[in-house]
C-alpha cells in the first residue's frame, strides 16, 4: 500500500499486533506511515481509514520531512554542508563543502569543537546573566530527548552535544534556560520572566528547536 503526496509516494507499513485494540496512524522518521492495528483488522478498513485522514496524514509528512532535512546531512554551527569523503585522515572545509576523510572520527570532532565553543557562549552568557549565580560545571553529552540538563544542587549543567550541529543562538538558548534553573528550578512565570530578560526574543528559539 502506498500513499501519493506532492507527487511522491509514501509506503504505508501495516503493523498487525496481537491484543492491539485501537488503530493508530503516525509517519514515523524515515517518512513510512504507519498504521498500528489488531490482527483481525482488514485492509478495507485500513484503506479507508487513510482515505478519511489523508489530509492528517499529508500534515504528518510535513512535519517529518522538515525534521528528515534537518537532520540528515553533515551540520556544523547552524551552515549544512556537502559531505565529500576523502583517503586522508583528516577534515577540510570549502565554501559549502566538507571533506572527510574515511577513517575521520567525526563524533571525536564534534566532541572537541563542543568542549572549546560551548564553554565560550558559557562563560559568554553567564557575564551578561541579569542574576547572581554560582559559576556552572560544564557537561557535554549525546542525548536524545533533552537539550539540556541543570542539577540545581550541585550546579552542573548537561548540554546536548547536537547543540554543536545548530546555529548559536539555540545554544544561547538552552544555557539561559539551564542557568535560569539555577535561580528557579521549576517552569513558572518567574522563571520564564528571567529567561526573557536575559533573552528577549527566546520564545522563537523554543518554537524553532521542536523542528530539529
Ligand atoms: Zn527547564
Amino acid at each position: 500500500m502506498q500513499l501519493t503526496y506532492n507527487d511522491r509516494d509514501y509506503d504505508i507499513v501495516i503493523d498487525k499486533k496481537r491484543g492491539q485494540k485501537n488503530t493508530y496512524i503516525r509517519v514515523k522518521k524515515d517518512l513510512k506511515v504507519t498504521v498500528t492495528t489488531g490482527i483481525l483488522t482488514s485492509d478495507r478498513f485500513i484503506e479507508k481509514l487513510i482515505r478519511d485522514n489523508y489530509d492528517r496524514i499529508c500534515k504528518m509528512i510535513d512535519f517529518q520531512e522538515v525534521k528528515y532535512k534537518n537532520n540528515n546531512g553533515f551540520f556544523y554551527l547552524g551552515k549544512q554542508y556537502v559531505l565529500i569523503h576523502t583517503n586522508n585522515e583528516s577534515i577540510s572545509f570549502q565554501g559549502d563543502k566538507v571533506y572527510v576523510g574515511n577513517d575521520f572520527n567525526i563524533d571525536n570532532w564534534y566532541k572537541k569543537q563542543a568542549k572549546k565553543i560551548f564553554l565560550e557562549r558559557l562563560d559568554y552568557n553567564y557575564d551578561r546573566f541579569t542574576r547572581k549565580i554560582p559559576y556552572p560545571k560544564l557537561r557535554i553529552r549525546k542525548m536524545t530527548s533533552r537539550w539540556g540538563v541543570c542539577n540545581v544542587r550541585t550546579h552542573v549543567i548537561t548540554l546536548n552535544l547536537e547543540l554543536i550541529k545548530r546555529d548559536i543562538s539555540y545554544l544561547d538558548y538552552v544555557i539561559i534556560h539551564e542557568m535560569s534553573h539555577l535561580i528557579h528550578g521549576d517552569h513558572s512565570t518567574a522563571f520564564w520572566k528571567l529567561v526573557e530578560d536575559n533573552m528577549p526574543n527566546y520564545k522563537k528559539y523554543r518554537e524553532e528547536m521542536k523542528e530539529f
